[in-house]
């Protein structure tokens, strides 16, 4: 092998290459001609360069500087060619898709807010009236809060209303009730305190339509000086008739919780029959939607206030119960299971 030999040969490579490229279509041919042309191992151009090495030692950077200048024009036309395939292929796609440039955009799917939360948003709105500003406790409490300090002792026989579920921390306890939340606030503010506490308890509930083992409650706290049972019922029918109607009616009746003194059951006419009597009301044609009372003296004073200067009225309320009778929803298990077909009722 002689230089000029091997430059010709070389120079025929390039011409063929050129003419090859020019000719191929798409990106695959021009891949299989790069590995062809230029590829490492058996690549058309390394073979030529293996002659090289059989030439005399001053030929050899001539005919070298010969293959970088072929090697670099044939690269450069594949770039060319690649470059050219890619917009030849955008261009079909775009044609065969028919995209049309001006179209309007597609519209974003909107969600809309759980019912639960929804309903928390409205009992937040109407003692947001009242002044009431809405307040966050913790899911997990300890006996101390969750009980000892409302008023319920180790030894209290009320502790059996109250399923708990008791977590492997310190003694903790998943709340039962937003009660505790009281505590809380009543420890962070001083009076005048309206305050409002919504949030998600648990019990260990045999889960049924009426029952679940997670579920939402608010609590409120009034405390100011004066503070008496005509605040809490003004406060408690005006929310009555903000959430179920203007013509319903509403009665206090007496009831039983150990961290108020006395202690009420609010109830509205029944939401399904107006009072008359039905089996959603068990013929008692009243349903009952919260219990609520005066601030016991003694949670008053586990909240660090003095119980002879200041008085209080408290109430909690199950959330899905306000929920269900507004919407008339018969299940409560319908708020768990994130069904779309039953969410999407609401927006
Ligand atoms: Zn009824």
């Amino acid at each position: 092998m002689d230089r000029e030999t091997l430059t010709a040969q070389l120079r025929a490579f390039r011409d063929e290459a050129l003419r090859e490229l020019a000719a191929a279509r798409g990106e695959d041919a021009l891949e299989a001609l790069d590995v062809h042309y230029l590829g490492r191992r058996g690549g058309v151009l390394s073979g030529l360069m293996r002659g090289i090495g059989a030439l005399p030692a001053e030929d050899r950077p001539a005919v070298g500087a010969v293959v970088n200048e072929i090697r670099s024009e044939v690269e450069g036309a594949l770039a060319a060619a690649r470059a050219a395939a890619r917009a030849d292929a955008l261009a079909v796609r775009l044609d065969h898709e028919g995209e049309d440039m001006t179209a309007p955009g597609r519209p974003i799917a909107r969600g809309v807010p759980h019912p639960i939360v929804e309903t928390v948003a409205r009992i937040a709105e109407v003692f947001g009236q009242f002044g009431f500003v809405t307040y966050e406790g913790p899911e997990v409490e300890s006996d101390i809060t969750n009980f000892q300090m409302l008023n319920i002792p180790p030894d209290h026989p009320a502790r059996d209303l109250w399923d708990t579920l008791y977590v492997d921390l310190d003694g903790g306890l998943l709340r039962t009730h937003t009660s505790p939340g009281q505590i809380r606030v009543m420890h962070a503010e001083q009076p005048p305190i309206r305050a409002l506490l919504p949030g998600r308890c648990f019990r260990y509930e045999a889960v049924d339509a009426s029952h679940a083992s997670e579920f939402f409650q608010v609590e409120g706290l009034m405390v100011d000086e004066g503070t008496s049972m005509a605040d809490l019922r003004g406060q408690l029918d005006e929310f009555g008739h903000a959430m179920f109607g203007r013509g319903r009616a509403t009665r206090f009746r007496p009831g039983y919780y150990p961290f108020t003194e006395p202690s009420v059951a609010f109830d509205i006419g029944c939401v399904m029959c107006d009072g008359s009597g039905c089996p959603a009301c068990s013929r008692t044609g009243w349903m009952t939607i919260l219990g609520a009372g005066m601030v016991h003296p003694v949670v008053l004073q586990y909240g660090g206030i003095d119980p002879e200067r200041y008085q209080g009225f408290a109430f909690g309320m199950g959330v899905e119960r306000i929920a269900m009778l507004r919407h008339g929803i018969g299940d409560l298990r319908l708020f768990l299971e994130n069904d779309l077909r039953f969410l999407e009722q609401f927006r």
